[in-house]
């Protein structure tokens, strides 16, 4: 029976300096631990009636899927504000498949061997970074994030060695591109206007089809990427989470969430979160996300300046016009965000003071940053922590009176509200419970159902006790790490 695979590969069609023909290193015992039957059916992918041993070839990188045309793509980057020759260096694009919609994925294998950009890397990843990758992919998905997906994970039988031995486990990941901002300045620094001309050209036939037309198709797709990239980072400002490793080969030019190895979602609120321990400046903390989202618009912008006009200045003044432009949208948004989050329909001067003195009470007293909209929807529901504090019982009722004499009433509130606010989000202590009993005691019942809880995050009736009891000191000690 046939699985439905469907390549139909376009990147190769670029110039050969774009990626390097690769193969994956063959697994010695391979074993699928995880196949997300929800994103296979997506694909228009049947796995049913095929022989275990072969669905762990395939996700292993042992077996390609027929039609497969592997490369590693090139690319640079600026990480941590520095420009550096990178690729995928342990990820290998297998092709890619069209779903029966018509929509197209990249398929991709992660820690499936060394390739030409591998550097001093082993090309390899640790099944408990890649279980990792899985769960927060879901968990972005099901809260309505653009990111990338993740489709199976195979372990190779393969030692990892990071400090200690890790079982060793390929990803396989699905993408509507992986084009970042850094291909883009891998063309512009390495390769000739005609071949930055094709990635262009490329790059709009695949994400922006509308724009071919455009008279200005450079300025117009960094617009359409300003937009796609304020959006995905006003969703993360949402529900807390921090990418981690914002660097601009980290930034995709279709506007979904990827590589975020090193991510983690903020409990107690505090603007300057950063979890990553090679983030020593905090240079990609919770509140400078934003900031770093323009900080990286404006390196794309750098790219595209000649195909923006001939003459220079007039390109660096339209570009730099999208790139300002950035910080007044992503604030106005922000309080639309932020007021759908309040139940509010508008946002006058009564609501904004309303968001900017919880947003300080929050601060103040570090209070959980999901329980808190929890409780202004449901005080009665909440912990005591809120009931018994006078502060937020008074921001409370002021905030009542808003949405009674301003807004449509409490249930509509609720209503809007609900939407906004998730009950279960990846919380950094029961991630890491999970992540240990699988990677390290082949125990996927704490992974599984974490994973049912964050599939249904705006669920009302989750367990609050197990959801929204965070220890504290938890997260003040916690680390996390890129996942090479
Ligand atoms: P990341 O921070 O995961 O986005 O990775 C940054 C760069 O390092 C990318 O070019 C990766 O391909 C490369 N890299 C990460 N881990 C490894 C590894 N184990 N072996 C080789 N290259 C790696
Ligand atoms: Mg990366």
């Amino acid at each position: 029976m046939s699985i439905g695979w469907n390549f139909d590969n376009t990147f190769t069609q670029l110039p050969g300096k774009f990626y390097s023909a690769v193969k994956p290193f063959p697994a010695e015992k391979p074993e699928t631990v995880l196949l997300n039957h929800r994103l296979a059916k997506e694909l228009g992918l049947d796995f049913s009636g095929v022989e275990k041993s072969e669905i762990a070839a395939m996700f292993s990188g042992a077996n390609l899927p027929e039609g497969a045309d592997p490369i590693s793509q090139a690319y640079a980057g600026h990480q941590f504000g520095h420009f550096t020759m990178l690729g995928d260096g342990r990820a290998i694009l297998v092709g890619e498949h069209i779903a029966p919609g018509g929509k197209r994925f990249d398929i991709q294998f992660k820690g499936s061997g060394r390739t030409p950009y591998s550097r001093s890397g082993d090309g390899r990843a640790t099944l408990y970074s890649m279980l990792r990758e899985y769960l927060i992919s879901e968990a972005l998905h099901h809260l309505g994030i653009p990111a990338t997906g993740s489709l199976a994970i195979a372990k190779t039988g393969l030692p990892v060695f990071r400090e200690t031995m890790h079982p060793g486990a390929v990803l396989t990941r699905t993408a509507s591109s992986h084009i970042r901002i850094g291909t883009f300045e891998y063309a512009a620094r390495f390769l000739d206007t005609k071949d930055q001309q094709r990635l262009l050209d490329y790059t709009i036939s695949r994400h922006y089809p509308y724009l071919s037309e455009s008279e200005n198709k450079a300025l117009s797709l960094l617009e359409q990427v300003a937009e796609k990239l304020l959006n995905l980072v006003l969703e993360w400002m949402r529900v807390g989470f921090i990418h981690g490793v914002m660097n601009t080969d980290n930034m995709s030019i279709s506007g979904e969430s990827i590589d975020f190895g090193p991510c983690a979602f903020m409990n107690q609120f505090n603007p300057s979160t950063a979890f990553s321990s090679v983030d020593i400046n905090k240079r990609y903390a919770f509140s400078n996300q934003p900031g770093i989202i323009q900080w990286n618009l404006a390196i794309f912008a750098g790219t595209l300046l000649s195909f923006i006009d001939d003459d220079k200045q007039k390109a660096r003044e339209a570009a730099e016009a999208v790139v300002q432009q950035f910080k007044p949208s992503f604030v106005e948004q922000w309080h639309g965000m932020m007021g759908k989050k309040l139940g509010f329909q508008s946002i006058e001067k009564i609501e904004a003071e309303l968001i900017e003195r919880l947003i300080d009470w929050m601060e103040k007293t570090e209070a959980d940053y999901t329980n808190t909209f929890l409780a202004l929807a449901k005080p009665d529901e909440a912990s005591e922590t809120f009931r018994t504090n006078e502060n937020f019982m008074k921001l409370r009722s002021d905030w009542k009176f808003i949405i009674e004499q301003h807004h449509s009433g409490l249930e509509e509130a609720l209503k809007v509200m609900q939407k906004s606010n998730p009950v279960a989000i990846p919380r950094n202590h029961l991630v890491e419970e999970a992540l240990e009993k699988a990677s390290a005691h082949d125990d996927y019942t704490s992974f599984h159902k974490l994973l049912a809880q964050l599939q249904i995050p705006y669920k009302k009736d989750w367990d609050k006790e197990e959801l929204q009891k965070v220890p504290a000191d938890f997260d003040r000690e916690y680390t996390t790490f890129c996942g090479t």
